[in-house]
Formats: structure tokens, C-alpha cells, sequence
């Protein structure tokens, strides 16, 4: 076995242990990484020598008989939505053009802490909107199982390097879905945790009030062993309430014995792909080989109302969020002898790409005082009718099982000629981030004719995030964990 085929776990008590060094795990993931990317193109930046270097004194600290911590020498991929200190963040987008935050996120305050060593930055739809990585203003990824396809988005390119092998791990940021869909497009797993769990400090905002990062991984283990390094208060994020609940990650428990597992009535008219539909048979059946009992629940409002009103809050939060990206606060300059209002216009028509200049458009029109009333607050209390509806489900069930998206990855240039198509095909996920839950995408199998992996998720209540990581501990034993796609190879 290569060193870039281990989990995380194993690579830390490697490097630990003193069985190889981070420097070798780094070259031989940057090797991979170089074997792939010519088809793959899952990074904006790469950070070899940044990366070489940390790793050496990773290696220096272990020679002295210190600790560098449970992450030792574990190579990363963080979305290029979260700020690292002096590299290129771009959110996947020209307006960025070279900007090098002079922070650190926290997530990689905690990552460079628990001793990860940065590989690089990862693809992603423009500033987090989209589910193809096709709106970046840095060209597609491709999906690593077939190098036609899209990897999902927006974190298409964190979801890409962890199925093809560059890294064990990398972060994703979910506002509707978008840590969830490219794992499950990817076949690898994806949590977006319950909001308030993982720190927002740093992270470019799209919707604040939906906004999560999450990891991907290629076992639930490794899953758990970040989420208990991330999961953390943040005084730096006011909406950062977890307090000591990352102490459910210590520990995952496999049985489902009388644990209640509910399917979502109002959702089965949606047609699925034959593969998900198969995927879903099979992945009821491992849990009630495990013990757990099947039951319905009824989610009206969500399946009528969800989409529409996530697309009204998220395109209105982003046009505030975005509001920032003016050529002064953020964003690159141009000289303009007409005026400021001129350089706004400027910067802003070249900086932005079409999806997100009709997203601020939307949300401008939206949040106008003579309509806000009917749209935008509309849709608010609508979110809050979806939440009860989740939290009414929960009183008799654990949590729900349910696909992530009603088809496999589509072709590239597919579904960005359809927006609406993209759009509605985001009602498995996005519901999920306007009550605030954790859902937590898996490989439950392979589509046997087009040989793609098929993703599905298990959604929980607020702060259930360890137990939907046990259950899926449980289907992972039963179905098999992720396996490196071969990346166009
Ligand atoms: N596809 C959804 C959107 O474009 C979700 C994206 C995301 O989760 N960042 O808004």
C-alpha cells in the first residue's frame, strides 16, 4: 500500500510512531496529486513548498521526542472559501484575484495545531454558489470516478482530492448541501455538521445563517477524529455555540439495536435514479440487519416550500455578504479617473461571474423595503415552519435516511445549461441547512450500469452529529467503506 491510500489515522501513528516521515507522506500525496491533476483539476493553489516545509519540521519536532499532535504529518485540502495566512484565497473567483488573507480560519488554526500539513486549496462553484464546481472562475473539476462528469459542487474540488487519493482529508463548506452532494457524487463521506458546531471565523461567507464547514473522508473513523478537533467554541464566531459537545466524537458506537430509522413519506413521488433507489433498498436492509426499526415521516412543507425559500434567504444573504467585494474592502483594484461609483461598477461586472451577479440581483430585489415583507420574510417564517416540522419528525424517529440527490453525477456542461434543473435537485440537502441539522452523506454503493458511486445521507437532530456518524459506523461495516478512484489514470 502507498503511503497516500492511508486514512488519517493511520498516517498520524505512522509519522508518530516513526514508521515513515511527514515528508514522505507529503511528496508521495503531492506525487498523486501531480498524476491526477492534469485530468482532475481539483486545486486553485498548491502549496508544495510551504507544505515541505512544515512537514520537515513536523519530521524535527518527532526527532526531538515531541508530540505534534493527532493530526502528526496528516496532509490537507481546504476549500478555497477558508483563509490561510499568506495563501491565495480566491472563493473561486476573479473579484479575489490574488488576495492572501492575513489570518488564519480557525478550522486551520485547529488543523496546523493538531500538526495537518496544507497541500493546498481546492476548486469550488464562485463564492460557494452552485452544485457542478462549474460556475469557478478557474475552469471545471472533473470527477475522479469518470472524468466526463462533475464532481458536485460547490466543494467539488475538496470532494475530488479526497476520492482520488491526493489526501486522506479536506474541507468543504455547506450553506445547501454542498459538503454532502460532491461526497456523494465522489463516493466518499461528507458531514455537514449542526450549525453552531464548527467555527465560521474565516470563512467567506455566502449565507451566514446556513453556513457550515464540514470534512470529507474515505472512512467514518477519520471522520469522527476530525469533527473532535473542529468541533470547538469559538469566541471569534458569535453563532458558534457547541460549548463541550465535540465530546460526542470520542467515541463511536455501531449498534442500532432499537435505534428508530424513518423514510420520508412525502419525498418518494420524486423520481430517482434507478441506482439511488436500489442503493436506498439495500442500505434499509443493513440497518434492520443491525437492529434498528423502520418508520415514515411526514415532511409536507419541506418538500412543497423548501426550495423556493432556501433560494430567497440564501440569495439574500448573499447580496449583503457580497456587498464587501467592492475593489476598497475586498477585491482587486482598478484605477478609475470617473469616480468611485464608476470603480464599484467596474470591478463588480468584470470580478463577478453570471451565477453570482443573479444571485445578488435576486437578493437585491428580495430584501427591497417594498417587497422584503412578502419574500424575504415570507420565506423566514416558512424556514421556521420547516424547522418545526424536522423537530416534530424527531419526536418519534432518531434520525431519517434519505438520498442526497435524485440522480447520479451528471455530465459536465449538463446541468449548467439548466439552472432550475440544478436548483430543484437540491431538495434532499437543503432543507437540512435551514433547520440548522447535521446530515451526514456515505457511499451506500455503485450504479451498476454506469459503475458511479451512489451517496445517500442520514439526517439527525440538532447536535446529533456523533450518533449519526455511529449509525453510519454500523452501514459502513455492513456495506464497506470508500475506495480511491482511479482519477482519469
Ligand atoms: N447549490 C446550492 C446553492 O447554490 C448550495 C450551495 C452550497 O451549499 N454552498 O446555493
Amino acid at each position: 500500500m502507498q503511503l497516500h491510500e492511508l486514512s488519517v489515522r493511520e498516517i498520524a501513528s505512522g509519522v508518530r510512531g516513526r514508521k515513515f516521515s511527514a515528508l514522505e507522506v507529503f511528496e508521495d500525496c503531492l506525487g498523486r496529486s501531480a498524476a491526477c491533476e492534469g485530468k482532475v483539476s481539483a486545486l486553485i493553489t498548491t502549496t508544495a513548498d510551504a507544505g515541505r516545509q512544515r512537514a520537515r519540521r513536523i519530521d524535527e519536532r518527532i526527532a526531538r521526542g515531541e508530540d505534534p499532535g493527532p493530526l502528526a504529518g496528516v496532509p490537507v485540502i481546504l476549500k478555497d472559501n477558508i483563509c490561510t495566512r499568506g495563501v491565495r484565497t480566491t472563493a473561486g473567483s476573479r473579484i479575489l484575484g490574488d488576495w492572501a488573507p492575513p489570518y488564519d480560519a480557525t478550522v486551520w488554526a485547529l488543523l496546523q495545531d493538531a500538526g495537518a500539513v496544507l497541500l493546498g486549496k481546492s476548486n469550488m462553484d464562485e463564492f460557494a454558489m452552485g452544485n457542478t464546481c462549474g460556475t469557478s472562475a478557474f475552469g471545471p473539476t472533473a470527477n475522479p470516478w469518470d472524468v466526463a462528469r462533475v464532481p458536485g459542487g460547490s466543494s467539488g474540488g475538496s470532494a475530488a482530492a479526497v476520492a482520488a487519493g491526493y489526501v486522506p482529508f479536506a474541507l468543504g463548506s455547506d450553506t445547501g448541501g454542498s459538503i454532502r452532494q460532491p461526497a456523494s457524487y465522489c463516493g466518499i463521506c461528507g458531514l455537514k455538521p449542526t450549525y453552531g458546531m464548527v467555527s465560521r471565523y474565516g470563512l467567506i461567507a455566502y449565507g451566514s445563517s446556513l453556513d457550515q464547514i464540514g470534512p470529507f473522508t474515505r472512512n467514518v473513523g477519520d471522520m469522527a477524529l476530525v469533527m473532535g478537533l473542529l468541533a470547538r467554541q469559538d469566541p471569534k464566531d458569535s453563532t458558534s455555540t457547541c460549548g463541550t459537545r465535540g465530546e460526542c466524537f470520542a467515541e463511536l458506537q455501531d449498534d442500532l439495536k432499537g435505534r428508530r430509522v424513518a423514510l420520508v413519506r412525502d419525498f418518494r413521488d420524486f423520481t430517482l435514479d434507478p441506482g439511488i433507489s436500489e442503493a436506498m433498498k439495500k442500505t434499509i436492509a443493513a440497518l434492520e440487519r443491525a437492529g434498528a426499526e423502520m418508520m415514515e415521516v411526514s415532511l409536507p412543507t419541506v418538500g412543497r416550500y423548501a426550495v423556493a425559500c432556501y433560494y430567497a434567504i440564501a440569495a439574500s444573504e448573499a447580496h449583503t455578504n457580497l456587498a464587501r467585494f467592492d475593489g476598497v474592502r475586498y477585491g482587486y483594484t482598478v484605477n478609475s479617473s470617473a469616480g468611485m461609483k464608476d470603480m464599484f461598477q467596474e470591478v463588480r461586472s468584470h470580478g463577478f461571474g453570471s451565477e453570482v451577479k443573479s444571485r445578488i440581483i435576486a437578493g437585491t430585489c428580495l430584501t427591497e423595503p417594498v417587497r422584503s415583507e412578502q419574500y424575504y420574510v415570507a420565506a423566514t417564517r416558512v424556514r421556521t415552519l420547516i424547522a418545526r416540522e424536522f423537530a416534530e419528525a424527531f419526536e418519534n424517529a432518531d434520525c431519517i435516511l434519505q438520498p442526497v440527490t435524485p440522480s447520479l453525477a451528471p455530465k459536465i456542461g449538463e446541468v449548467d445549461d439548466d439552472a432550475m434543473k440544478g436548483y430543484e435537485s437540491d431538495l434532499y440537502t437543503l432543507p437540512v441547512n435551514m433547520a440548522g441539522l447535521p446530515g451526514y452523506s456515505f457511499r451506500a454503493g455503485t450504479d451498476a450500469d454506469s459503475g458511479l458511486p451512489v451517496g445517500l445521507q442520514l439526517v439527525g437532530p440538532r447536535w446529533s452529529d456523533g450518533r449519526l456518524l455511529s449509525a453510519g459506523l454500523a452501514l459502513e461495516k455492513i456495506l464497506g467503506a470508500p475506495v480511491i478512484a482511479g482519477g482519469g489514470n
